[in-house]
């Protein structure tokens, strides 16, 4: 009976596994096709000044939506795409699509896209994010790309030159999900962040009195404020924590309770110079 029953188990899960393989086979290939087939689109979430509640940038974030599965999170499709070598394909895609689009907005607002390690490896990088901002005739102090934990932790020589080279033609870099792996402060002077986002858990915690976590930021923002660097609180979902973050030094907020990623921004003032009016 027992025998019987643990074999039946057994059965279930491996048809469950070769359910979920499956899967995950049909979900790659039809990620090949998603971009020709306008599958992917860009959202954009603000980042706001805690003091003034003006709009710092906005954060271009990938969206696939699925003929039949409708939305799939990029938490998902993206380490598919890296698997695949296409996130190469879908970042430059979405850095063009996001740099003309913010060439629309006031010169005062930032556009940030994320990067993952895998795009920051091919050699073609800086040729591409270069392409993007000519084509789109965005100023490059206008771009800042997003770097989370883990690809800046250990710093191979090559990406590090790599990151050099894009700061010297302007570009900035943020530090994304600041504190949910490594919290190392150790790398963050090796490298001159514009912002560190501190990650929801940690805004979470501090704001729920995790007196380790309100040390953590504490120190962020001390060493943030002596390199001239921004530190912002990401995953914001309610005003205690937007409160809790302030009286911690935080300057920069983004997250549900001020806005959620949108497929077009808010309007912006009609008389604002926008660099391609510029240009
Ligand atoms: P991330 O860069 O840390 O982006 C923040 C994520 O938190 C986004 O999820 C955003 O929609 C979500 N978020 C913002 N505010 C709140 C909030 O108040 N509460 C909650 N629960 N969530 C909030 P999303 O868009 O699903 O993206 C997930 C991750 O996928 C991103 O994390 C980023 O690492 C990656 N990603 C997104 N777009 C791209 C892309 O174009 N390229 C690359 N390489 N990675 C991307
Ligand atoms: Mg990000
Ligand atoms: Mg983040
Ligand atoms: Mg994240």
């Amino acid at each position: 009976e027992a025998k019987n029953q643990g074999r039946g188990t057994y059965a279930t899960y491996r048809k469950e596994m070769r359910g979920r393989l499956e899967d995950r086979a049909q979900l790659e290939t039809d990620l090949q096709f998603a971009l020709q087939r306008d599958e992917i689109t860009v959202f954009y979430q603000p980042m706001f000044d805690a003091a003034s509640s003006q709009i710092l940038c906005y954060e271009a974030l990938m969206r696939w939506t699925h003929p039949d599965r409708g939305s799939v999170s990029p938490s998902d499709f993206i380490p598919i795409a890296e698997e695949n070598l296409l996130i190469d394909e879908l970042g430059e895609w979405l850095l063009k699509e996001a740099c003309a689009e913010a060439v629309k907005w006031p010169q005062t607002v930032k556009l940030a896209v994320n990067v993952s390690k895998l795009q920051l490896m091919n050699h073609r990088f800086f040729a591409t994010v270069v392409e993007a901002l000519s084509a789109s005739g965005l100023a490059p102090h206008r771009l800042v790309l997003e770097l989370t934990e883990a690809i800046v932790f250990e710093l191979e020589d090559e990406l590090q030159q790599l990151i050099q080279n894009l700061s010297d033609i302007g570009v900035s870099f943020a530090l994304d999900d600041f504190g949910s792996g490594y919290s190392s402060l150790n790398y963050i002077d090796k490298m001159r962040f514009s912002m560190i986002k501190i990650d929801p858990e940690f805004v979470r915690s501090s704001a729920a009195g995790s007196l380790n976590s309100q040390a953590v930021v504490t120190a962020v923002v001390s060493m943030a404020n002596s390199l001239d660097m921004v530190v912002a609180a990401e995953g914001i979902e309610a005003g205690d924590q937007a409160d809790a973050m302030r009286a911690l030094g935080c300057t920069c907020f983004q997250g549900y309770h001020f806005a959620k990623p949108s497929a077009s921004v808010s309007p912006m003032p009609a008389n604002t110079t926008s660099d391609r009016q510029v240009a």
